[in-house]
């Protein structure tokens, strides 16, 4: 197939400075929740990333990789003016769900991932309280789903039933590994600023 050469930057990629994130080892990490829905599907952890599992056919279930679910978020920077794809466990997405439902809407309060010690697989402790008014308008969240699938290739057939769920599921749980991501410090560094009030 021959190069699509562009002398321009696409413009029609909304996600492009997008960062998908999981809780850092050593750091907090918040933002302002949107109005989007958890989503969330069974993942695996092979050949060094996080790839989704495509059900039947998954070549991952076949290679028996264990499926662990995660939850996808999007977060809004007030600093940056960015938004973030913050990634949950499957405990901490039981609590976003619990947390959540305690507010009139979802949008508009600062969330807070942290661990619950400096081991790097150590539980991720998760909070939602008020944020304050900065007078500032929330963005329209970025589509979860779609930024997903385009991080990871997935050609999506619209006739296959998909398998994300809006909720977490308890049938697999997931293994203590946690694969590398950003180091703690770039994370911190890039979200330090975040959500000062
Ligand atoms: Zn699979």
């Amino acid at each position: 197939m021959p190069i699509d050469w562009t002398d321009q930057p696409p413009t029609d990629q909304p996600w492009q400075s997008v960062r998908l994130l999981r809780c850092p080892e050593a750091a907090a990490l918040s933002g302002i929740t949107l109005d989007y829905p958890m989503s969330g599907c069974p993942t695996h952890y092979a050949a060094g990333r996080t790839r989704p599992c495509q059900g039947k056919t998954c070549k991952y279930c076949l290679d028996g990789h264990t499926a662990r679910w995660h939850g996808y978020l999007p977060l809004y920077n007030p600093v940056t003016g960015r938004q973030i794809v913050l990634e949950l466990t499957l405990a901490a997405a039981s609590d976003y769900r619990r947390q959540i439902s305690a507010y009139p809407s979802r949008a508009g309060h600062k969330l807070t991932v942290r661990r619950a010690s400096k081991k790097p697989n150590a539980r991720v402790l998760l909070s939602i309280e008020p944020a304050p008014p900065n007078g500032h308008p929330l963005p329209d969240p970025i589509n979860v789903r779609q930024y997903l699938e385009h991080m990871w290739g997935v050609d999506v057939d619209p006739t296959e039933p998909t398998r994300s769920s809006d909720r977490p599921t308890e049938h697999k749980r997931h293994s203590l590994r946690t694969p590398p991501g950003d180091s703690p410090r770039d994370v911190a560094n890039r979200l330090a600023e975040a959500c000062k009030p």
